[in-house]
């Protein structure tokens, strides 16, 4: 290919689209509206507009083009196969869609009076209980909009326990290397320090070291179940009964909780605090920055501190508790309102929707989809760890060893094949990592396509394409992007030339 631009900026259906305002057109107008009569700018206190306030003026189908345009700039997984390890970019059934958009639960507003909303208090109490059930925890703090805040609310009902007892001084968090990088950022948001666990040569958390940092200043461990390496920490058991023994709280980040989900009870772990990201295993739409929801589960020690608000059972039917309670003597509110509320609808649709056998299918054929990925990738590329994954693959660098071809150019290929990338270079614990969160929602055949072409791109980066690859993408509206600059001086705001 010449890499030639076209005449027009366009690749071929591809439309190089401008900034609404670039496009403004003064005097064209999407609605035919009589002239208005004489307007009486007394009643306006003064304060009438006396100028053009900037917006652009377009026609109908101008703006209609311009949204259909950019609407088809984005790849999510109505698009295609989106492998995206840590993720869990599940299909989004339709189902669940409609319920969320029932007016009856779409149009409410969160200030109406409790009696005229029992229904929608219905759909946190009964997501609740299946949380609960699910994960065997008895207690749970549903308005956390994401994972990482779900971290930061269970962090903080771990400190407000020590405090209650006296042991305050409990600052210290264990955290493995390969965690996620919120479970550092909450845990220092929380005024922990944060002192990291190494992994041993088979990617599980080293339990000997582990036990060596424990002490009198210890306020809890974060760990990953399955792990961020795609694995099922074996010593889980030991692990909880050290950190029991030492008096700390054992939190577990529940972003992999897909595959296990209808076949671990979390508590039967030892484990006495978890977030679920609702967007992740209970396939509610998330990428783009939002909206998720991460409710957490909280054991009985934890359970008085969860932050309000809360639903119970009253007399008078369900009660959103705001404040405190007999009993509870919560941290405080983590969230404007209730929490993610569409989101909860959606996640109690997709439970209700699949029911007991269809959760513990959908865990067992995430397992099994990453297991495919893995053996059939396994010549081609490099698995980082021996023996079967759980819901993602893990693979490192050492294929692209001496072929000038990184991480990061593989990746790139992948996408003028018609491929999201897989995550890239997490966890940190493996070099160039590349690991392939495929889902129970992909299909043989697309996993078989997708494997063709890995494998192919593998083989061309073994005979010699280095060029071909720095060169990627090339069929995309943008070719590599200058990251640290858009991170460091980002261009947020447009300004008009004129
Ligand atoms: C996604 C993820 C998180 C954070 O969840 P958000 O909802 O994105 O805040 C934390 N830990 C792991 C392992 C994750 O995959």
């Amino acid at each position: 290919m010449s890499g030639q631009p076209t005449l027009s900026g366009n690749r071929g259906l591809q439309i190089e689209e401008k900034l609404i305002f670039e496009m403004d057109n003064p005097g064209s107008v999407a609605v035919d509206l009589p002239e208005p009569g004489p307007i009486d700018l007394d009643r306006m206190g003064g304060v009438a507009r006396r100028g053009r306030i900037g917006l652009p003026d377009l026609s109908e189908p101008q703006v209609v083009r311009h949204f259909t345009r950019l609407s088809q700039k984005n790849y999510g997984i109505d698009s295609g196969f989106y492998p995206l390890g840590s993720c869990t970019m599940k299909h989004n059934p339709r189902l669940s869609e409609k319920m969320a958009r029932l007016p009856g639960l779409a149009d409410l507003h969160p200030l109406q009076p409790q009696k005229t909303v029992q229904g929608a208090l219905e759909v946190i109490d009964s997501l609740a209980f299946w949380l609960k059930e699910l994960t065997g925890l008895p207690a749970i703090a549903m308005s956390p909009a994401a994972g990482a805040h779900g971290e930061w609310c269970g962090l903080m009902a771990i400190r407000a326990a020590h405090e209650d007892r006296g042991e305050g001084h409990r600052r210290r968090m264990l955290v493995p290397e390969s965690a996620h990088g919120t479970n550092p950022a909450s845990a220092a948001m929380c005024g922990f320090t944060v002192d990291p666990i190494p992994a041993k040569d088979n990617g599980r958390v080293d339990l000997d070291a582990m036990k060596a940092k424990l002490g009198p200043d210890v306020a809890g461990l974060m760990l990953t179940n399955p792990n961020t390496c795609g694995l099922f920490e074996s010593e889980i058991i030991e692990i909880a009964a050290a950190i029991h023994g030492a008096g700390g709280y054992f939190y577990c980040d529940g972003a992999n909780f897909n595959a296990i989900v209808g076949r671990v009870r979390v508590a039967d772990l030892g484990i006495d605090c978890m977030h679920i990201n609702l967007h992740k295993t209970f396939s509610t739409p998330h990428g783009g920055g939002g909206p998720g929801a991460g409710p957490t589960v909280l054991s009985a020690a934890l359970a008085p501190y969860a932050p309000v608000p809360y639903v119970v059972h009253g007399p008078q039917g369900l009660e959103l508790v705001e404040g405190a309670r007999e009993g509870a003597k919560p941290f405080g509110r983590v969230k404007g309102f209730h929490g993610q509320f569409g989101v909860f609808v959606r996640a109690l649709a997709y439970i209700a929707s699949m029911g007991a056998d269809g959760l513990r299918q959908a865990s067992g054929d995430a397992v099994l989809n990453a297991n495919y990925l893995q053996a059939s990738l396994s010549d081609a590329l490099t698995a980082s760890f021996d023996g079967p994954c759980m819901h993602e693959a893990l693979f490192d660098d050492r294929f692209l060893k001496d072929t000038g071809v990184t991480t990061l150019d593989f990746a790139k290929a992948l996408i003028d094949e018609g491929y999201h990338p897989m995550t890239m270079y997490f966890p940190l614990v493996v070099h160039g990592a590349l690991l392939m969160e495929p889902t129970e929602t992909e299909s043989r055949e697309t996993l078989d396509q997708f494997i063709a072409v890995v494998k192919g791109l593998a083989g061309r980066a073994k005979a010699g394409a280095a060029e071909d690859f720095k060169a990627a993408p090339r069929l995309t509206p943008r070719r590599r992007l200058d990251e640290t600059l858009a991170a460091r001086a980002p261009v947020l705001r447009w300004k008009a030339s004129t």
